[in-house]
């Protein structure tokens, strides 16, 4: 059985003390509210990825995720982090490869690839973000574009280690637009996925593959596209900074 999995994204938005109320208010809610089958997570700034990890400790459908990491282990890349340090810090998830990352910081198919093996080598579960841009959608290639961005950044793992990873499908087009794939749109694609995982790795690895949809999901619109019978949560932006209503969206399924 595949995990269902909420997480929100907070970007680079909240001060400190505004990063610890939202925390705090998440982690009442998902103790009094979320079921226990459904797994919570906040990707934090990494500022206060240690301070949220307080927060939550002892909530075990709660977790706290990095928004990035560097491939390489330590060395002079000022400003990083690399997964061996989230790891020596306890973070369980990192998201990998969102298209602000691949956009804003140029992050190649293979760099993603290297920032897959040196999550996964420090135990640390990658959250990989893929999805296409409107023109690709508009010219109708998007499915094909979509898998080879899991063939170019994941396809090299061993089914043991692929089968640790969670997809998110996050067509940039709907990201923080308020434009939203129909549960229709995210559905198609995350079959799709399913098949080429399948195609690679087996049935019983890409049925247990946990495939998260994301952009401009919030509180009113995650019900319908959780109900697709391939969409096994969400990856939320803007609504994730609302406490009431990402946990309206983690009790959507
Ligand atoms: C995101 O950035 O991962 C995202 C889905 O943003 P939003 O929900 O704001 O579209």
């Amino acid at each position: 059985m595949r995990k269902k999995i909420v997480a929100g994204n907070w970007k680079m938005n909240k001060t400190a003390a505004e990063a610890f109320v939202l925390a705090t208010e998440v982690a009442q809610l998902v103790k009094s509210e979320v079921p226990a089958d459904v797994q919570v997570i906040m990707a934090t700034p990494a500022l206060y990825l240690t301070g949220v990890s307080q927060v939550v400790e002892g909530i075990d459908n709660l977790a706290v995720a990095a928004q990035n990491c560097h491939e390489k282990a330590s060395g002079a890349y000022t400003g990083e982090i690399s997964a061996v340090q989230l790891a020596s810090a306890a973070i369980p998830y990192v998201l990998i490869g969102h298209s602000e990352r691949r956009e804003y910081f140029a992050e190649s198919n293979e760099q993603l690839a290297a920032k897959v093996d040196a999550a996964l080598a420090n135990g640390i579960t990658p959250i990989f973000c893929c999805g296409e841009s409107l023109q690709l959608r508009e010219g109708g290639e998007f499915l094909a574009y979509v898998a080879d961005q899991l063939t170019a950044s994941l396809f090299h793992l061993s089914a043991e280690e692929f089968a640790k990873v969670v997809i998110a499908y996050e067509p940039i087009w709907a990201i923080g637009t308020g434009l939203t794939a129909s549960a229709g749109q995210a559905q198609e694609m995350h079959a799709h996925l399913r098949v080429h995982i399948a195609a690679k790795y087996g049935a019983s690895v890409a049925d247990d593959c946990s495939i998260l949809y994301g952009g401009s999901c919030n509180a009113k619109n995650a019900q319908e596209i959780f109900a697709g019978p391939d969409v096994d949560g969400g990856l939320i932006g803007g609504a994730s900074l609302i406490a009431a209503d990402f946990i309206t969206i983690a009790k959507s399924f």
